[in-house]
């Protein structure tokens, strides 16, 4: 059995999929105006657990949006659109920087052996879905039009508070997060659709019965979740910053146009955070997967570092954990690629690797329990109790959640390197270690020229061919 904790009841609740053959899970996507910080990508690696632990039982039909219009700087409804703003930094049409930038999440996506979306969505490309749904939300009463848009009444939503309580829609109320613009008549509503300023020309707009246009980004999710996955979803995910408005506006939009429930279960991940306090865009403290690969960290070492901690947990980043989580996983490739020696490339399914297998797949089915599936992992390869053969078949099930490359032979190009360039790597080393840095760099060059290029990392020298 597979249990979720679900945001709209509170508790770990039993998964039942409304049809076996087909598990719906929606996933909100990335707002392709910036890199991905390591953040966003957490919240991408607990998403990928939850599609592979669903795909052990269920087909999964997994879609995820790419937010490539209409996401406003302000929660506010206010605000320029992010992608417009990116326009202007950078000096490309916002249609290269939405091209650029998802690209890029691609690689870190992929890079981090999440895996890919059944369907991927682009908000650009499902206006006409966008407009029927603001229409039919029309015609049932639900709106309203001020000077910059059309708007969604929350008062005339009664659930409006379903998936957050009371108590935090109140603190709202009170003008805590949203402020009031003076057309809005509930501090709550928010645009469906943003006329385009008057004195200006957007990149992105397009024509609408309400005028020339664009989306606001809720209307985006719900029209595009239920284009491609039908009227009520079995999953929705996403980072717990989107339960309050996002999500909240998300149901209040489909619940109102279609009259069923949106989603069953809720699933949202804890956030990311810096000693020094939230991950921001626009606060420099922004760390990428690429700042990572740059200071000598492999992307897999970051898929550990998430794996280690709950995903409903916060889990504070730092380069001392960054590392420990790099050694760690380098230790128990080396025990992974042992037993795969020593089992001769040969794994055995026994009464006992299946029952290793199970332990491993009810820590993940306990509300995707990585910390304790990792922990089973380690017991596991070090348990004198499985033979070799035993072990490997364990190892190769769990790699397939796991995703770590388990049996990737930590450091392939020392084992290569000529005997030339291992004793000029050694001597460097040394005179690294003894801070003689002309020397070093000496070295360096004399690495280059017998053909291999070197890196100084947390772990050390690492070579790579020319
Ligand atoms: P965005 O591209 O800003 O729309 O965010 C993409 C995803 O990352 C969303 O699911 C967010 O909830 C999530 N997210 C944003 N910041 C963080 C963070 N610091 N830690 C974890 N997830 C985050
Ligand atoms: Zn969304």
């Amino acid at each position: 059995m597979l249990f979720l904790y679900n945001t709209a009841t509170r508790h770990k609740d039993e998964f039942k999929p409304q049809n076996e053959h087909q598990v719906t899970m929606y996933c909100c996507g990335p707002t392709v105006y910036n890199y991905a910080h390591i953040g966003n990508l957490r919240t991408y690696i607990f998403e990928d657990l939850l599609s592979r632990t669903i795909r052990l039982r269920y087909p999964l039909k997994h879609v995820m949006n790419v937010t490539d219009v209409g996401h406003l700087v302000s929660d506010a409804d206010d605000g320029e659109d992010k992608m417009e703003v990116a326009t202007a930094r950078e000096g490309k049409s916002a249609w290269d920087i939405a091209k650029f930038y998802e690209t890029k999440f691609w690689q870190d996506y992929d890079a981090l052996h999440c895996t890919r979306p059944t369907i991927i969505s682009r908000a650009t490309q499902h206006i006409p879905e966008m407009i029927a749904l603001v229409k039919t939300l029309e015609e049932k009463g639900y709106t309203y039009r001020t000077s910059d848009g059309i708007y969604y009444d929350t008062s005339k939503f009664a659930r409006y508070d379903a998936l957050v309580g009371h108590a935090r829609i109140s603190g709202l109320q009170g003008g805590a997060r949203v402020e009031m613009s003076d057309e809005k008549r509930n501090p709550t509503d928010f645009a469906l659709w943003k006329f385009s300023p008057k004195d200006k020309k957007r990149q992105m707009e397009w024509d609408s019965p309400w005028g020339v246009g664009f989306p606001g980004w809720h209307i985006e999710c719900s029209a595009m979740a239920m284009k491609y996955l039908g009227h009520t979803l079995d999953i929705h995910c996403g980072g717990i910053d989107h339960v309050t408005i996002h999500h909240t506006n998300e149901i209040a939009q489909s619940e109102a146009a279609t009259g069923e429930k949106y989603v069953n279960y809720w699933v949202h991940g804890e956030f990311l955070i810096l000693r020094s306090g939230k991950m921001s865009k626009s606060g420099g403290t922004f760390v990428t997967l690429d700042v990572l690969k740059e200071k000598g960290y492999e992307p897999l070492a970051y898929r550990y570092l998430c794996l280690g901690a709950h995903y409903r947990t916060q889990l504070e980043f730092s380069y001392e954990s960054m590392d420990s989580a790099a050694k760690s996983l380098k230790n128990l490739r080396a025990l992974c690629v042992q037993a795969q020696q020593a089992a001769q490339g040969q794994a055995q399914e026994t009464e006992k690797s299946r029952a290793w297998k199970q332990k491993f797949v009810a820590a993940m089915e306990d509300d995707l329990n990585a910390p304790k599936a990792l922990a089973v992992t380690w017991e596991a390869v070090r348990s004198a109790e499985l033979t070799p053969a035993e072990k490997l078949d364990f190892l190769q099930f769990a790699d397939t959640i796991l995703a770590l490359d388990l049996f990737a032979k930590s450091e392939p190009a020392a084992q290569q390197l000529p005997a030339e360039v291992t004793a000029l790597l050694e001597e460097r080393a040394r005179a690294r270690a003894a801070k003689d840095w002309k020397k070093s760099d000496e070295l360096r060059d004399a690495i280059a020229q017998a053909g291999y290029l070197v890196k100084d990392t947390p772990q050390g020298q690492q070579t790579e061919k020319k």
